[in-house]
Formats: structure tokens, sequence, C-alpha cells
């Protein structure tokens, strides 16, 4: 599938728009529409049940962007959060040289008089066999020897824009964790094994972002940092490596928990010439984007080096006082940190399906319940009967209460559904002249509505009185919508 698919998508359908777009756009920024909100909500959401009030050993935190400055100099972020940059001699782009064959490139062939090609990322020319040396972008720059570019947005604090009022976007949440250690340690009276979730916007000056919100300078993460005592021992492992399989094993079951196909899920360990200089294994949850397999999120054991940096440069002790052994230590740290702009990405990319139905292309996303921006569509079948309108409007009220639901009468049934199953949306509810009545014809109404679900287009009768139990049943209680079909009578599509 190609990415623009879903781009496009996204705009027409109020998910994410370019930002600042009537400007002529700012590269690589995205804005949340009405949808998109939900969705992004939706996911950081059902993230933060499962990871925080799920769990008894996981409390939630919400630290301020803007840190002391000494922060990213004891994180090690000042000196070494860098990416290796090279510029192209010729056209003068700039690639991160980590990353540049991952991307297609231009080839001016000599085999076929210099044709120009667009070759896949990472494979040779089809006719001479060459592989890429020189600029991917304009195929003919030399490119510079690699120099490392620290990714951290600087800015001023207060109105004197001098050295000594400099600070810094944060580039991850994980610093504020960590500087809040003892703060929540002492508040929440805990005990190890116990971890600290977080949620927020992280900066970076990516040398190149793109792939539309896969990678952006302004992205939101969904961190987890748990800490363990590296002194104990679970079946005769150190508690660590332990927790740190127990953590990949939960996150990779997340993703399919919401819906993603473990097909397009897979697990990249970081080689030792990877891994980070303090890491003692990282492992990668990778998704199959339309642009290639890339990293949805990483799960690193990064050992007691932040607490022992951060404890190191305040002169604060970041230490757990082991009641058993009669021993302060510093406890290590398992770190399953995700995006949740990739997050939504993978989701949308996921649940995204053509089929044909009755002849015509019906498109559909298959999201998750929980992760749907709208739940339930209340349609009229006629928009001109003043009952059905009032009584589908009130409906529509009643079920607002509890879930985001829409009114939606502006085109016929067979489009109204359609634009629904594009949006995710698990149910429609359609109310007709059955339901109603008609006092002309003296014909009372069976005051039941039709209810039709995304993905089988099935549809049941169901009286408006038991609406509210069917869907807490569905989007609630994890009752299967097969149960619903058993006990209701099937309706005429
Ligand atoms: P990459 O190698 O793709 O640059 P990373 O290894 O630097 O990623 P981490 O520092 O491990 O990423 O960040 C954790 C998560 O935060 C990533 O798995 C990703 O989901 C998200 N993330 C990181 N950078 C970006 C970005 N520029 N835009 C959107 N999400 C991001």
């Amino acid at each position: 599938m190609n990415l623009d698919v879903i781009v496009s998508l996204c705009k027409r359908r109020g998910f994410i728009f370019q930002s600042s777009e009537i400007y002529g756009g700012i590269a690589s920024c995205w804005d949340y529409g009405p949808l998109g909100v939900e969705l992004k909500n939706n996911v950081k959401r059902a993230w933060w049940r499962d990871n925080v009030y799920l769990r008894p050993d996981m409390v939630g935190l919400d630290a301020a962007i803007l840190m002391h400055p000494n922060v990213w100099k004891a994180s090690g972020h000042l000196d070494h959060f860098t990416d290796p940059m090279v510029d192209c001699k010729a056209c003068r782009r700039r690639f991160r040289a980590d990353k540049l064959d991952e991307t297609p490139w231009i080839h001016y062939c000599p085999a076929t008089k210099g044709n120009k090609f667009e070759i896949p990322a990472g494979e040779p020319c089809k006719h001479c066999g060459a592989r890429r040396t020189l600029c991917p972008a304009c195929g003919k720059g030399e490119l510079t020897p690699p120099r490392q570019f620290n990714l951290m947005f600087k800015t001023f604090m207060g109105p004197v824009e001098e050295d000594a009022a400099v600070t810094y976007l944060r580039p991850e949440t994980a610093q504020g964790i960590f500087v809040n250690f003892d703060n929540v340690l002492q508040s929440m009276r805990l005990k190890l094994p116990f971890g600290i979730a977080q949620i927020g916007k992280s900066f970076r000056n990516e040398i190149t972002p793109g792939n539309f919100i896969f990678r952006t300078h302004e992205f939101e993460q969904m961190e987890i940092e748990y800490f363990v005592n590296p002194n104990d021992v679970i079946d005769g492992r150190p508690a660590d490596e332990v927790w740190h399989e127990r953590w990949i094993e939960e996150r990779f079951a997340w993703y399919q928990r919401y819906g993603i196909r473990r097909e397009h899920l897979r697990l990249r360990e970081h080689e030792k010439d990877e891994l980070a200089h303090y890491a003692k294994r990282t492992a990668d949850i990778e998704y199959k984007f339309p642009m290639g397999w890339s990293e949805l999120e990483g799960i690193a054991n990064r050992t007691d080096f932040d607490l022992r940096q951060h404890g190191k440069a305040s002169g604060k002790s970041l230490t757990y006082f082991d009641e058993e052994r009669k021993t302060h230590v510093l406890p290590y740290v398992i770190e399953p940190s995700a995006g949740a702009d990739r997050s939504v990405l993978a989701f949308l990319v996921d649940a995204y399906r053509e089929e044909e139905v009755r002849g015509e292309k019906r498109v559909l996303l298959r999201l998750h319940a929980d992760l749907a921006p709208l739940k339930i569509a209340v349609l009229p079948l006629l928009k001109k009967r003043d009952e059905i309108v009032a009584t589908a409007r009130e409906i529509q009220r009643r079920l607002a209460q509890r879930w985001v639901s829409v009114y939606d009468d502006t085109a016929a049934i067979g489009r109204l559904y359609r634009r629904q199953d594009e949006v995710g949306t698990p149910y429609c509810v359609t109310v007709d002249v059955q339901t109603v009545g008609d006092a002309e014809k003296r014909e009372a109404g069976d005051r039941k509505v039709t209810i039709r679900e995304r993905d089988s287009m099935e549809q049941v009768r169901v009286p408006i009185t038991e609406l509210e139990t069917v869907f807490r049943e569905l989007l609630a209680d994890g009752v299967a919508w097969s149960a619903i079909v058993a006990r209701y009578p099937a309706a005429k599509s």
C-alpha cells in the first residue's frame, strides 16, 4: 500500500492536516483534525489504561517540557544526542548518514547511456549493478564525510537572549521521570519493582524528517521507566533481564490487542555496535510501514545509568533502600518508549481496507472499537419525515452521554454508511418508517431501530429501549457482535 492513500484519506476525512497549510505549509509539521484528535486521544487512553490503571506496579507523571539545562548535560544529550549528517556538494540537501540506504535513490546509469532511474531503497541498479555512492536525491553530487549534528531544539528562557538563558525543548520525556524518581518514590511509598509512565510532547531537530507523521520535529511519546532492583533474581536470572523480556512481550501483545496484525510486527535486536554505551540490551518493535519495516517502539535496558548520572550531577541521592538487604541500591531501568504519532500511523495503515461490495468499492478502516474516533453514527432513513429525524436526534443525544456519536442526514443512507466505514465507525443506528410508524395511516411504530456493524455489514433490529445495554455490552464489556446477532432478529439491508 502507498502511504499517499493514507495521507489523502486523513486530509479528506479530517484526521490530519498539513500545519499552516494556508501559508504554504511547514515541512513535517502536522495538525490533528476533529477525527484525528479523537483517534490519537484513544491511542493514548488505551496505553494509559493498560499501563497505569490496570497495573498495580505503575503510576503516572506529567513533567514540564522545559527543564533545567543541567539535566541535558547530565543525561548526555548535550554531548551525544546527535545524528551523523552528510551534505550533498551539488544540491546541498542534507541526509542522515545512517539512513541513506533506506530511501529510494536517483541513478544516471552508464550502461544505458546515462538514463535516469529511481531505484528502490538499498538495491543496486538492475542495468549496471552499481550501488549508491552519490546523493540519493539528485543522483549527481558527492556527499561530504559525516559530521555529528545535535538534534535538540535550543531556546531562551526569559527576555534576554544570552548564553545563560539557553534551555532546550525536551527531546524525550524520559528525563522528566528520572529527575522525579525520588519525589514519586517517597510520595507514593513505592516498592521495587515499579514503573512511572508519562505521555507528552518531545522535540527533535531531525535532519531528514518525513513519511507523514512517522518522523516529525514535534511528536508525542508514551514512555515507561520501569525500575528494578539489580540484586533481585527471578528463576535464577537477573531480575532486570527477566523484566526486560516481560516488557517486550507485553508491548508486542499490546499492538496486537488493538488490531495490528502479527505478521506486520517484528522484533529487532540492536547489535552490540549499535547499542548505547550504557544499554545492556535494546530491542525495537518494528512495524511494516508502507515505506518498509521501521521502528514503532524501542525497549531498552538502560541499567542504572540515568539515576547514577543525575545523582552525581545534582548531588541528590537517587537510591532506593532495600529493606531486606539493608542497603541502598541504584535501581536498573527498563524503558519501553513508544511514539503516539507513529502508533496512530501504524493503526491507520493496518486498519485500511478496500473491498468490493455489490460491484462498488468500499473503503473501510477496521479500527478496534476502543480506538475508533466515532463509536456510533445515528442516521435517519428519510430526512423529510419529522418523527424520524426527531427520534434519531433524541437517540444520538442519549448515546452521546456515554459514547462519541454523531447524527448525520446529509446524504442517502448508502452513502452515509460508506462515509462511516471510511472513518472506522464500528456501529451505525438507523431510524426508519417502521420505527416511528405512520400517523396518517394510523400505523404505530415498532420503536425498533437497525444496528449495522462495520466489518460484517450485518444488521439487526433492536428496541430503542435496549440500545444502551447493547452498546454497553459491545463497547465496554467486550461482548462479541455475534452474540448480539444471535439475540436479535436480522434487519433487511
Ligand atoms: P529513530 O531511530 O526512528 O530516529 P529513535 O531510536 O531515535 O528513533 P527513540 O529515541 O527510541 O527513537 O524514541 C522512542 C520512540 O519515539 C520511537 O520508537 C518513535 O515511536 C518515537 N519517535 C522518535 N523520534 C520521532 C520523531 N522524530 N517523530 C515521531 N516519532 C518519533
